[in-house]
């Protein structure tokens, strides 16, 4: 089995090009989309012009968590799918798998837009899950990792309570277990909530790691919201990972080039950022 990825959209905000993360994942004739956030409807219907027989083989859909640039687009993704599914698919269920809050957000988005719809299933995850996605043969397990705001951090510990769901990554493996394909870790503060060590043992035996890192070395603030690339670069490197893909990046801040110099000294293994629409095929066999 092949596993490919097509990112939809690879960026940070909503304000620039790239879009924000959402990623089409193809499994012999099958996919699932991880997040829909800004613009991932729009690519999404661009790639469904082209192959249309996509929208039927759609299973489910994975959030990390249920920030807008993240969750943006729910409501034109589904739309678009219900859209252009032939007639035998029409009412095959897409399942859903996010945490609470994140249910809670996706539901309101289609309430707003007075869109009803009977194929989605939602299913609640928490940090620690192990769950099969859909009648894939995959099976993920999460690792939570605080997406922290910038607030102090004796306020934060106050708040963390309250927010005890936060962003979850995703490790993908075989139904049997036996072989680990691929991680993807989204945003969250390396070091801080998850350390570099819990992050190696999670993406552990993966062939490719995509990890959100958009931050250079002079922006690593401890109480930021997002890790570096040498930290993931580190984290790969303690894992003992082939190849690492970075996305979540933000065009006005550290230029790619220098965010890979910086990382180099870390990690020996194939290193590059994401880009929208070029396909990275992250299992093959
Ligand atoms: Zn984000």
């Amino acid at each position: 089995m092949n596993i490919e990825i097509l990112p939809l959209a690879v960026g940070s905000s909503n304000a620039t090009p790239l879009g924000n993360t959402s990623m089409l994942v193809k499994l012999k004739r099958e996919y699932f989309l991880i997040d829909t956030g800004y613009l991932a409807a729009l690519r999404l219907r661009e790639q469904l012009i082209k192959h249309p027989e996509v929208a039927d083989q759609i299973k489910a859909i994975l959030f990390t968590h249920q920030d807008n640039d993240h969750t943006a687009d729910y409501f034109g993704v589904i739309q678009e799918i219900s859209r252009r599914r032939s007639n035998p698919f029409k009412n095959e269920p897409i399942h859903i798998y996010a945490n609470q809050r994140t249910v809670k957000e996706l539901k309101a988005r289609l309430k707003i837009c007075n869109f009803k719809c009977s194929f989605l299933i939602y299913n609640i995850i928490k940090a620690g899950d192990f769950f099969q996605v859909a009648d894939l043969p995959l099976m993920v397990s999460t690792l939570e990792m605080d997406h922290i705001r910038r607030r102090p951090r004796k306020l934060w510990d106050k708040l963390r309570r309250k927010r005890a769901e936060d962003a979850l990554s995703f490790s993908f493996s075989s139904l049997d277990l036996s072989e680990k394909y691929f991680t993807v870790f989204t945003d969250g503060v390396l070091g801080c909530s998850a350390s570099r060590h819990e992050a190696a043992a999670f993406c552990q035996g993966s062939r490719v790691i995509l990890a959100s890192a958009m931050h250079g070395a002079k922006e690593d603030l401890p109480t930021g919201t997002h890790a570096t690339t040498y930290q993931y670069a580190q984290v790969a490197n303690l894992a003992n990972i082939p190849a690492v893909y970075f996305y979540h990046q933000e065009e006005s801040f550290t230029p790619k080039e220098q965010l890979l110099l910086e990382a180099a000294p870390f990690y020996q293994g194939e290193m590059d950022f994401l880009e929208v629409n070029q396909p990275v095929t992250v299992w093959e066999q």
